[in-house]
């Protein structure tokens, strides 16, 4: 399967196994010549190689944006939108193989990067090729003369960082709002996911002038930290780790410059005791609500990690939900019937090991999973885990820490202040399930947790209208949603008086 996987998508777009940054709307050679090799999740083979670029790299993508920065910015926004929308639909004209290969470099099964991924990132483009045609300047009367007209401008040139856990997706999350916006944009993907990034500059290098995007790929301390390290950008966008949102809130601060930061998280998610009154579909949303902690093998920044369930409905919900999870069939993420795939790296498939033998010392109670997965053949090279159940109390650190794996945390709550303490009881803030028709008390709790996204009775929906984002140390700044185009851009105010007569002063 993954043979076949890779030659479809060769044949039709990996132009190259070597790839170098993609500068100006070309393909560069980074300067010093190296290359790092990327190596599929699934088995351990190599998909491509990728430019190992150096600050010297990110000054020559940073060139190109300015070159390009006053030319962009003077495209109207119709024509913006139109170009954003060609965007959308060249994606969608080659989902098959975009959808392939993000599944091959990060391991998610092909049925989420097929359903949810590429659709998400897609939509992504029309949204905001949308909401610029209806952003409008405002004017203010200050008096009869005196009028103050507002108008948005483009910041100018924009650095961006992405992690690898959803990378075109969250690749399209941040270029899709800085373009609609008029700015020039230096991007670096994550060295463990740099493929679908790429393939999106190959598929649609002829729709976009000249160094408006441009890619450099490469380590975080070196490239990353350049890019966000330099005084040519206006602005940064992270998302990826807390530890490394806080350095790059550093570098920026220097610089006294804006940024977004969507960080980690350590969700709950509430199922009240109403869940079990009947036995019908809603219960059985409910437990697939739990389940989703293995979506995208735990590898989300919102990944409802820990569960809090009523003491009266505890074992009775959890027998079921461990059923349930016992039933996700973990194995080549290729093969369409497959839910759960293996861990984006080794780094990854350590961290999460280690957290297991970290809850079973704590002395929490593992219900289900709790070890390595070994699915046979050549995928025994890869970074299975099953997904694991652990009970016990949120002052472990399997409560407290972001293991960004299938692994969820599950503690009982007696009611529903208890159940507010518990969930804010975290450092974190991103998301929050809630699972009840009792409307009072959803509502009550929705409120009252501390987290920027609170999902009633669903979780995992991103849609591209929807405003994204943390609290606390998970992050500030908004991701999706119109406002959005609010960071990246500035206001510019001409304040003009029609009056003929000098102020008098002098
Ligand atoms: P990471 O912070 O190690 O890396 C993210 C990106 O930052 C990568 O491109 C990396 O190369 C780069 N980077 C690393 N060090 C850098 C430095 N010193 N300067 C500049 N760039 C640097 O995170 P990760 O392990 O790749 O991603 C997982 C983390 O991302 C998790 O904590 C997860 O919660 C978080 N995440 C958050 C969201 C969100 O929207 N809030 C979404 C996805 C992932």
């Amino acid at each position: 399967m993954f043979q076949q996987a890779i030659d479809t998508v060769r044949a039709k777009a990996l132009g190259s196994s070597r790839y170098g940054n993609f500068i100006d709307g070309r393909w560069i050679e980074p300067i010093e010549g190296k290359y790092f090799a990327d190596h599929s999740p699934i088995n351990g083979r190599l998909i491509a190689e990728f430019a190992e670029s150096t600050p010297a790299d990110i000054e020559l993508a940073l060139d190109a944006a300015h070159r390009a920065r006053a030319k962009w910015a003077a495209v109207s926004p119709t024509d913006r939108a139109r170009i954003l929308n060609r965007i959308a639909d060249r994606l969608e004209d080659n989902l098959e193989i975009l959808a392939l290969a993000e599944t091959m470099d990060n391991g998610k099964p092909i049925r989420e990067t097929r359903g949810a991924d590429l659709p998400l990132a897609i939509d992504h483009f029309r949204y905001f090729a949308g909401c610029i045609r209806a952003e409008e300047g405002s004017i203010s009367t200050i008096d009869e003369k005196t009028i103050a007209y507002h108008f948005k401008e483009p910041i100018g040139v924009v650095g961006q960082i992405i992690p690898w856990n959803f990378p075109l997706l969250m690749a399209a999350w941040k270029l899709a709002p800085a373009l609609a916006a008029g700015n020039c944009i230096v991007i670096k993907p994550a060295e463990q996911t740099p493929l679908s990034l790429m393939m999106f500059a190959e598929l649609t290098a002829d729709i976009l002038p000249t160094g408006v995007i441009n890619i450099v790929t490469g380590h975080g301390s070196v490239v990353g930290r350049a890019l966000a390290e330099s005084p040519r950008i206006g602005k940064v966008a992270f998302t990826g780790s807390t530890a490394t949102g806080r350095a790059i809130m550093g570098y920026a601060a220097s610089n006294l410059i804006p940024q977004t930061m969507e960080l980690g998280g350590k969700s709950p998610n509430i199922f009240l005791p109403d869940v079990m009154e009947r036995d019908d579909a809603f219960l059985d949303k409910a437990v697939e609500g739990f389940a989703l902690f293995a979506f995208n093998k735990g590898e989300v920044c919102t990944c409802p990690s820990r569960a809090l369930i009523h003491e009266s409905i505890f074992d009775r919900f959890l027998e079921k939900a461990i059923a349930r999870v016992e039933r996700i069939r973990v194995g080549d993420p290729l093969d369409p019937e497959t839910q759960m795939g293996p861990q984006a790296s080794q780094d990854q498939l350590s961290k999460i090991l280690d957290y297991i033998e970290i809850g079973k010392g704590e002395g929490a109670s593992c219900r289900t999973g709790g070890e390595r997965f070994l699915p046979g053949g050549e995928l025994d090279q890869g970074y299975f885990v099953r997904p694991t159940v652990f009970v016990g109390d949120n002052s472990m650190r399997i409560f407290q820490d972001e293991i960004f794996g299938p692994v969820v945390s599950v503690t009982p709550f007696t009611d529903i202040d208890d159940a507010i303490g518990i969930a804010n009881d975290t450092r974190y803030g991103l998301g929050a399930g809630v699972w009840s028709r009792n409307g009072n008390d959803a509502y009550r709790l929705g409120r009252s947790i501390q987290a920027g996204r609170v999902w009633t009775n669903c979780y995992h929906a991103y849609p591209a209208h929807a405003a994204f984002g943390g609290y606390k140390e998970s992050g500030f700044g908004r991701e999706n949603h119109r406002a959005m185009l609010a960071h990246y851009q500035q206001t510019k105010n001409l304040l003009v008086s029609y009056d003929e007569q000098p102020l008098g002063l002098f």
